[in-house]
């Protein structure tokens, strides 16, 4: 099927590749309970560079060891970096926990990211990425997992894949995101991302895509598709962000 027809708009081309990616990997699991912003927020932080185990560790160590983020919130990076090192860059990711910290501590008696929630998708990115640390893809994690918006956050996986299949022809992730904002049909957008992100772990690889087995075949417009018969690894299906509650 050539979907890039004129007929197909954005939003048809989406629905397109969303219902080929649930026929194959299945409608994945949603938390059963929707976690707090912030620690969406913590938990895109710790996930950055390593896997999502990893990452589900760190993000324990942190929720078994203080009961509340106004606790964690008196702790100096040195004293955060020691819980989540597991996640690798502690440094770099102890720093940014604090800053945010810091940051909401200035402005709140509790610490406190409740008060988006009413706020359009717009005014919330711009209010996330206004702390230091929070980029397009950790505001918009917040908007899918913790609000439930009909938002696309785009990682890596995300961008690499809509650009090989022809939905966008973007130079960034940002990019991509932006392309992709308000163009979702309803309801699509955490099976859409969870099952871009599986794509392209498993099949749709940075390095050479295995597109013998890819279910989007048909109406990829990648050039340099790859028919060599190569085994796909199956990766951890864990969501880190879908099991933060
Ligand atoms: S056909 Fe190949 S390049 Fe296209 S999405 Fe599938 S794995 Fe990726």
């Amino acid at each position: 099927m050539n979907i890039f027809a004129v007929r197909f708009t954005m939003t048809n081309k989406i629905e397109i590749i969303n219902k080929l990616l649930i026929e194959h990997f299945g409608v994945p699991p949603k938390a059963k309970k929707l976690p707090d912003p912030l620690d969406t927020i913590i938990g895109t932080i710790l996930s950055q560079n390593t896997n999502d185990n990893n990452s589900y560790k760190a993000y324990r160590n942190l929720k078994d060891n203080f009961k509340t983020l106004d606790e964690l919130a008196l702790l100096k990076p040195f004293q955060i970096e020691k819980y989540i090192k597991i996640a690798g860059l502690g440094k770099q990711k102890s720093k940014a926990i604090y800053e945010l910290l810091k940051n909401l501590k200035k402005t709140q008696s509790k610490v406190s990211l409740r008060y988006i929630k009413k706020a359009s998708n717009e005014e919330i990115l711009n209010e996330l990425t206004s702390y230091k640390g929070v980029g397009v893809k950790t505001a918009s994690c917040v908007l899918l997992f913790s609000l439930d918006r009909n938002v696309c956050p785009v990682d890596t996986h995300v961008h690499r894949t809509l650009n090989r299949i022809g939905l966008v022809k973007t130079k960034s992730p940002e990019k991509t995101f932006l392309s992709l904002l308000n163009k979702l049909p309803v309801g699509t957008a955490h099976s859409f991302h969870t099952n871009l992100i599986r794509l392209g772990r498993e099949i749709c690889k940075a390095q050479k895509p295995i597109c013998s087995i890819c279910p989007l075949v048909e109406i990829c417009k990648y050039e340099h598709k790859n028919f060599e018969t190569t085994k796909s690894n199956r990766a951890s299906s864990f969501m880190l962000l879908d099991n933060l509650s």
